[in-house]
């Protein structure tokens, strides 16, 4: 593999893909899996929407479409900033991406020079170090405390900031953590970025929808910084819309250019159906989310439970998302029936996964090595089944 260029040889496989492989190859040689690692809805998407996309194609958007997003699913976007986050857009300041993903390695791409340090919240999303490497920026993971449900304060990321940090990224709701930032926490933390205007903010909301506690909040909406944040937005986890791969982004209007000319470099934009359907699921609102949040509400409280029956998990209660993120720091050092040692998170992983049968994600993909991911959007039935089969390996180690 020599010949591999160094920028994918230094990258690290995605830690949820690989777990999701490996269940896949147990459930195929007919093993019962109850694969907790994926972070996606287990809904179809909403039946309106898949009627748009039947339609597009019945009416002909079969063409390139404009780079940053048809002009029509932009202004959608900036509606639905407007209504949902009371937020003020143009729709030359939104660009519609193959998913958040790309949304954010396009912002990433387009701010972080080689050196630049990006200061990440830990736990974070797995990808965002490896993006940030990928644009050959230096990854700054800031953890939170379990104490403060894993949450960042202002004086924390006040105290990391250093002449060579150009930006700051963060998700709320948060994966995998499911914390969520309260208006009080973002105020504090938009005061800090106002002090420091050659800093900006990369706020992942794609989980907005997602949240137990009523309220969402912005960083954008403190009007000081607006200009310094970059929202990330998409389909996929509020309209259960995975694989239509369609996300967005806002940010003023230079950045949203770069990002533009970077996709239309890359991709030359996102698929034209996938647009249509994105543009009838914005104008149904948020009733079809609602209701999937109403199930991902009850399977916390429900996963909530049955973890606090297993002695050694130390689990947050998340406001937001679909997971849970127990601290597992109490099995290390113990020994499995076969006589191996359990010595971090991802051994813990792999043993529930071949005693237990239930997939789920080490925390040291998260930045956070005491901890395991279990995502929570799975039928009660499953988890139930899942949190007893957990329990049941965990208490054979030894
Ligand atoms: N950001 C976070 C925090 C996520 O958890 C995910 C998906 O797991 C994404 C972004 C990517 O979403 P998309 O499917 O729109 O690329």
């Amino acid at each position: 593999t020599a010949y591999l260029s160094d920028r994918v040889l230094h990258m690290q496989e995605s830690a949820t893909i690989a777990m999701a492989k490996k269940s896949r190859e147990l459930a195929a040689k007919g093993v019962d899996v109850v694969n907790l690692s994926f972070g996606e809805p287990d809904f179809q998407t909403p039946q309106y929407i898949k009627d748009a996309a039947k339609q597009a194609l019945d009416e002909g958007f079969t063409f390139y479409t404009p780079v940053p997003g048809y002009l029509d699913l932009r202004q959608a976007i900036c509606d639905k900033f407007q209504r949902d986050n009371n937020l003020s857009y143009k729709p030359t300041e939104i660009v519609v991406s193959t998913g958040a993903k790309q949304s954010l390695t396009n912002a990433v791409l387009a701010l972080v020079n080689p050196g630049d340090e990006v200061i990440i919240f830990s736990p974070y999303w797995v990808s965002y170090a490896a993006i940030v490497e990928l644009a050959d920026g230096v990854p700054v993971p800031i953890m939170g405390s379990l104490d403060n449900d894993y949450k960042v304060t202002a004086a924390e990321f006040a105290a990391a900031i250093t002449p060579r940090t150009k930006l700051v990224m963060y998700s709320s709701p948060c994966n995998p953590t499911g914390a969520v930032f309260s208006r009080a926490e973002l105020s504090a933390i938009a005061d800090v970025l106002a002090q420091h205007p050659h800093i900006f903010a990369l706020a992942d909301e794609i989980y907005e929808y997602i949240n137990f506690t009523g309220e969402h909040v912005s960083l954008a909406q403190f009007a000081a910084v607006k200009d310094q944040v970059i929202t990330v937005n998409g389909f996929s986890k509020g309209y259960a819309m995975t694989g239509w791969r369609l996300g967005y982004m806002a940010a003023r209007q230079d950045i949203a250019a770069a990002c533009d000319k970077l996709q239309g470099q890359i991709t030359s934009g996102t698929c034209s159906i996938a647009q249509r359907a994105g543009l009838a699921a914005l104008k149904g609102g948020r009733a079809s989310a609602d209701e999937m949040v109403a199930a991902y509400h009850r399977r916390r409280d429900l996963v909530l439970e049955l973890a606090k029956d297993i002695p050694g998990l130390k689990t947050p209660t998340p406001d937001g998302a679909f997971y849970i993120f127990p601290d597992v720091s109490a099995f290390f050092g113990r020994t499995a029936p076969d006589g191996s040692t359990i010595n971090d998170s991802s051994d813990l992983a792999l043993y529930l996964l071949n005693d237990a049968h239930v997939a789920s994600v080490s925390g040291d993909s998260f930045g956070a090595p005491d901890c395991i991911r279990f995502s929570t959007a799975a039928a009660d039935e499953k988890l139930r089944v899942a949190f007893e089969r957990i329990k049941v390996s965990l208490a054979k180690l030894s």
